[in-house]
Parts: structure tokens; sequence; C-alpha cells
């Protein structure tokens, strides 16, 4: 898979900080709860803290309080790229930026939160950026 943005270990590292590229680039999870985006509400656009791609609008995050801010569909279908995940002996749905590829979080269906899509885009506050709306 070649992404619009590609760049080596090395570039990512020089550019993100420690704990961004932990998730961003490894894959990590933040801890739940103490994510920056966990509970704002804030009107605006969440970008790719890696790329800048936009991702996601605050109108469809809701309050899942799995502990990660969580939305129910992409800005734009094409923004992600969701990959099937069997680590930690489970079956998910990662969710990458579509443009860098860089790890976003997981997908999850069929929870019953009762939003348009039955989706939730539970994604790491460090792997996005808030741009408030003016
Ligand atoms: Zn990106």
């Amino acid at each position: 898979m070649s992404y619009e943005v590609s760049k080596s270990d090395e570039q990512w590292r020089a550019e993100l900080s420690p704990q961004e590229y932990a998730v961003l680039r490894e894959a990590g999870t933040e801890r739940p709860f103490v994510g920056e985006y966990t509970d704002t509400k804030t009107t605006g656009v969440y970008s790719c803290r890696a790329c800048g791609a936009e991702l996601f609008r605050s109108d469809t995050k809701f309050e899942s309080h799995c502990g990660w801010p969580s939305f129910y569909d992409p800005a734009d279908t094409d923004a992600v790229e969701l990959i099937q995940d069997r680590s930690l002996g489970m079956v998910r749905t990662e969710v990458r930026c579509a443009r860098c590829g860089s790890h976003l979080g997981h997908v999850f269906e069929g929870e019953g939160y009762g939003t348009p899509t039955d989706q939730r885009y539970c994604i790491n506050s460090i792997s996005l950026k808030l741009t408030p709306e003016e």
C-alpha cells in the first residue's frame, strides 16, 4: 500500500513527539479517559495529527463513555482506510488515515449506541488535531 504522504520512520520520528509516534506509527493506544479530546464538545474539524488530512467533524462525535473520542462516521469515507487487525487475539477493524497510513484507532459496529450508522470510530486523541470553527 502506498500513501500520498509517505515518509521514512526517521522523518516521522523527527516530526512527531515520542507519544504521537507510538500511536500513529506503531499502532499504540493511549490510555482511556486521559486523551485531550475525550470529552471535547467544541465545534470544528478533526484532522490527522501526522499529515493534516481532514478526518472527522464534531457533529458526528458522540458520548460513548468508552474513554476515547468516538465518532459515528468519518468526514468522508475516503478519508480513512479500514484494515482487519488480528492482534491481541481479537479480530478488530483498524482505522488508518488514508492519506498517510497513520494509525488512528478502531471501528466497532452494532453496539447499540443509537447513532445513525451504529458504528463507533474509537479514535486516539493523540492521532487527531482539532481545528475549532471560527
Ligand atoms: Zn494522515
